[in-house]
């Protein structure tokens, strides 16, 4: 299926040249995120040890995986590269915009229909640009890429916070956003800062009721949501060992909760049996021969103290299962706690529906197990007395186990088969409720259970579990019950216990499927052309911006400033808006809409300074923009912080922001402004904030000489007559200097693939 053999054997090839030289730069054995994070250094040999935590460091991936809602706007920017091909292997895969309503084959019905004009582009540009692309129903990404693109020792980017999940085969794998990978695709270097190390020495080994998502969901609880921040975790030990490649794969999809960079595991017998399983064999093979490189040192995993920034120590012999939740992952509570705890704090006992599935836990072994309990249930005389949902995480998965039986066994509880997509899982869920205001509980084996993420409720109380203990409760319909030591009543009114999960690694006669959904990309895409309807109210090609005009830029209106906290979600919401994430003028319509007017404390109402009117902030910047004036954005401290969506980034520049001048940004942010030829610009003094007045028409100075560590000037032209100038700081280096002064980093891509 499209993997890339060669690619594979270049990186491989290089490994033990380049893993000496970092030994020797480093002066110590190295840990496997060392010595996959030093292979891919994008400028080939090491040359010297990066400080963990601080030093920025341009790799080279070896991969790129889109999700449809985050690919459209990488896509329409590459396509502003010029390039004629992606620069590394690439796949877009079609699994967030397809609602989980009636069951699998009616809802991907209804999402083809709905999402057409998506579809047709993602799939038409894919076809032009090299890229694979993984239809509607063919399955989750993160799931299809394990499947088929994950490979020990590599180093891949995805668009989409759960792309480590391919950690569970020993890949660098982070999520990032769509700029990030329009310039990777680019053949751009990606840049991140060198991460420090956490390493989790797992000892003892999983049995009974205790699985490998419950692994994640007790590190969740030591380390809590932010505990990662900063990290790649690499998990160790002859615990590790004993855990099922896809096993590993939900723990390391699951590091996204804890705000790690990412996670990742050594290769082993169990990756190699994945591989030669999913019919990978060659790659197995190949691994098999640089197997010493594909784990850490023994030194490192002897001493872990000695060489990881952090280390904590899991006895899987000893651990229990768990249920985290209710609105956060990390509020971790073992089994044989649970029950008092839903009693203590007066969540619903009573269990709505329960969810298995998702890109998670949606593996072979996690069916099989699941089906144990389910057909035990069966065979006692139960049935599943909350609602029970089943969401294959790919086509391969879901017509194997079909084939095998397993969908059948669900079905004789009462489950639901939905469509190989996200559904649920991103609030893709059209819950059918009597009452949206009763307090209500739900148990499901994804990975998030924040307020309001799977059916978009305020009062449902998300708990997280793995997909065996998710089938008990549902089966139970009572959060208060135990599977391990309690009794359920069946219709005989008998007294009956459900036995110990049984799973089943891989499928004994192997997987196999009709359709796994993937097409394969033009071979000379010249001819194809990418389907974008002019009219269309959700994708929009993108026109380059306009180079820098060669002067200071004076004469600009305030447009807003912001008082105090201003994410990305200020910037640019998210919630309804999503839809329009491929159609940079209509999502432009949400620009910094959540964002304080310091003047009026008051969200999205801004002074129109031609008109003295107050007005929503699109609106008011459009009609600068009529009048051919351009505009600033003055911001508090940590301006663009949150997600890397781009964007935030993009509007301003679409609809004629100048200049976004802040106490401090959030660095990714100010990358993307950067990437977006806008100037990015900080106070030299932040007391200047305060010199900023409403009706202010402002000047930046020193652009004519434009330099690294060189300041420029604002001028500001008060109402009164007055005026006051000032430093402010930036923080370009000389390549990101000409970024600006063409207009965009695109626009230098296109004019070099021009030569
Ligand atoms: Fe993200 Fe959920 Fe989809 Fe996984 S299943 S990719 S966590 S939305």
């Amino acid at each position: 299926m499209a993997f890339d053999l060669d690619m594979i054997k270049k990186v491989y090839d290089r490994y033990s040249t380049r893993i000496e030289a970092a030994r020797k730069a480093t002066g110590k054995p190295l840990t496997l995120t060392e010595k996959i994070l030093y292979a891919h250094l994008s400028e080939g040999d090491v040359k010297a040890a990066y400080n963990r935590g601080v030093d920025y460091v341009d790799f080279a991936p070896d991969r790129v995986a889109m999700q449809d809602a985050t690919a459209q706007m990488a896509l329409l920017q590459f396509m502003q590269a010029g390039r004629p091909k992606v620069a590394v292997p690439s796949t877009v895969h079609c699994d967030h915009l397809i609602q989980a309503k009636v069951g699998a084959t009616e809802d991907l019905h209804t999402a083809v229909d709905t999402n057409k004009e998506v579809y047709d582009f993602l799939a038409s540009v894919s076809d032009k640009y090299g890229i694979g692309f993984w239809k509607a129903g063919a399955g989750i990404i993160h799931q299809v890429v394990l499947e088929n693109y994950a490979f020990p020792g590599g180093m891949m980017i995805g668009t989409d916070s759960h792309t480590p999940n391919a950690g569970g085969l020993g890949m660098v794998a982070i999520g990032v956003g769509g700029a990030d990978a329009c310039d990777v695709m680019a053949g751009l270097p990606w840049e991140l800062k060198f991460p420090k190390l956490l390493g989790v020495k797992l000892t003892g080994k999983l049995s009974g009721w205790t699985s490998a998502k419950d692994v994640i969901l007790r590190v969740a609880g030591i380390l809590t949501v932010k505990g990662g921040t900063g990290f790649i975790v690499e998990y160790f030990g002859e615990g590790a060992q004993s855990l099922s490649a896809t096993g590993k794969g939900t723990i390391c999809n699951m590091g996204a909760e804890i705000g790690a960079t990412t996670s990742i595991f050594g290769y082993d017998e169990k990756a190699a049996a994945y591989l030669r399983g999913t019919e990978r064999a060659e790659i197995a093979d190949m691994a098999d021969a640089v197997a010493q490189h594909l784990t850490g040192d023994a030194e490192v995993y002897a001493n872990p103290e000695k060489y990881f920034d952090q280390v904590i120590e899991i006895n899987l012999s000893e651990l229990e299962p768990h249920v985290n939740g209710p609105f956060t992952p990390d509020l971790a509570w073992p089994l044989s706690k649970f029950a008092t705890a839903v009693k203590e704090n007066g969540w619903p006992a009573k269990l709505e529906v329960g969810l298995i599935g998702s890109c998670t836990n949606s593996s072979y072994e996690d069916i099989t197990r699941a089906a144990s309990i389910a057909k035990q249930a069966t065979d006692k005389g139960l049935k599943a007395k909350a609602e029970y949902t089943v969401t294959p995480g790919s086509e391969l998965v879901r017509y194997t186990v079909e084939r095998d039986g397993y969908l059948d066994t669900f079905e004789q509880i009462g489950g639901v088969v939905l469509a190989n997509a996200c559904g649920p899982c991103i609030g893709q869920w059209a819950r059918h409720t009597d009452d949206p205001t009763r307090k209500n509980s739900i148990i499901t084996s994804f990975n998030r259970n924040f307020a309001k993420r799977q059916d978009g409720n305020p009062n449902t109380h998300a708990f997280v579990a793995s997909p065996e203990i998710v089938t008990a409760f549902a089966i139970a319909g009572d959060l208060t019950f135990n599977p391990v030591t309690d009794t359920l009543t069946n219709e005989a009114g008998e007294q009956v216990k459900l036995d110990e999960p049984m799973g089943i690694e891989l499928p004994v006669k192997g997987f196999a499927v009709e359709d796994a959904g993937y097409q394969a990309p033009a071979e000379d895409g010249s001819g194809v052309q990418v389907i974008v309807s002019p009219t269309s109210a959700r994708l929009q090609l993108l026109d380059p911006f306009k180079p820098w005009e060669g002067t200071d830029i004076t004469g600009l209106k305030l447009l807003i400033k912001a008082k105090g906290k201003c994410t990305t979600d200020h910037i640019s919401m998210a919630g309804p808006w999503l839809k329009f994430r491929g159609h940079l003028d209509n999502i432009s319509n949400n620009m910094l809409i959540g964002a304080i007017n310091f003047f009026n404390n008051t969200a999205d109402s801004v002074k129109n300074e031609l008109t003295g009117e107050y007005g929503p902030v699109p609106a008011t910047q459009r009609d600068y923009k009529a009048h051919g004036i351009g505009s600033i954005v003055v911001g508090d401290e940590n301006y663009g912080e949150g997600s890397s969506r781009e964007h935030a980034a993009m509007e301003p520049r679409h609809l004629g922001v100048r200049a976004i001048l802040v106490k401090s940004f959030a660095r990714i942010h100010e990358t993307n402004l950067k990437k977006q030829g806008m100037l990015g610009i900080t106070f030299a003094d932040p007391a200047d904030y305060d010199k900023i007045l409403e009706d202010d028409t402002i000047d930046i100075t020193g652009l004519t000489t434009f330099a690294p560590d060189k300041q420029l000037g604002i001028t500001l032209h008060h109402a009164d007559g007055t005026t006051e100038s000032f430093p402010v700081n930036h923080t370009y280096n000389a390549q990101q200097i000409e970024w600006f002064k063409a207009g965009g980093a695109l626009n230098i891509i296109r004019a070099q693939q021009g030569k």
